[in-house]
Order: C-alpha cells, then structure tokens, then sequence
C-alpha cells in the first residue's frame, strides 16, 4: 500500500466523518471541545478516546481505515496504538481485549 492510498483512505474517512456530523450524528472526536485525546502520545490519555469513541456514529468506516492501517498514530475505531501493536505469539489486534465499541 502507497502513502497515495493511505492518503485517499484517509481524505474518504474524513468527509464521511464530516457528513455524519453534519447530518447531527455523533461522532465524538469530531464534537469534542478538547479532541487531544484522540491524537495524544500518552498511552492513558489514548485509552480515555478509545472509550469515548462508543457509540460513534462513523464506528464502522473508522474501524476498516484503521485494519486497513493499523500503524497510523493515534485512536481510530476504539482502539489504541498499544491494541494495535503486534505482540509476540499473537496477531495485530484490531480490538481491545475490552468491550470497547462494541455497542453497535
Ligand atoms: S470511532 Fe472514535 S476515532 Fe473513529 S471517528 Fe468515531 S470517535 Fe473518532
């Protein structure tokens, strides 16, 4: 994959997130006063955006960019760069071992 395709994933992900808020959907990195959470470094600080993705209106489209992806920096479709880094003995994971995200 080419960092043109990563940047037309990512373009696609973006107006569908503005469309969704446009309509008044939810979409809570895109509401939030303070979306820091969502692009901080701090692991913590990642695993308080992952939670608040719940409930998101554009869950499903931020979950396929982020399989899609999986080494961008940041949360994307409740998960954290830890939940996507690669562990020994294991596959990339695409899901917190938590429930997170999984209301819809
Ligand atoms: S799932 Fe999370 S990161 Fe993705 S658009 Fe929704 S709030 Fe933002």
């Amino acid at each position: 994959m080419t960092a043109v395709e990563l940047a037309a994933d990512r373009a696609r992900l973006l107006g569908v997130l503005a469309d969704l808020f446009a309509s008044g959907c939810r979409v809570p990195c895109v509401d939030s006063s303070d979306p820091t959470p969502w692009t901080a470094d701090d692991p913590a600080e990642q695993e308080l955006a992952a939670r608040m993705c719940v409930g998101c209106a554009g869950f499903a489209d931020c979950r396929t960019f982020i399989r899609r992806w999986p080494k961008e920096s940041g949360v994307y479709g409740a998960t954290t760069e830890a939940d996507r880094r690669p562990r020994p003995g294991r596959r990339p994971a695409t899901t917190s071992p938590t429930t997170r995200g999984t209301t819809r």
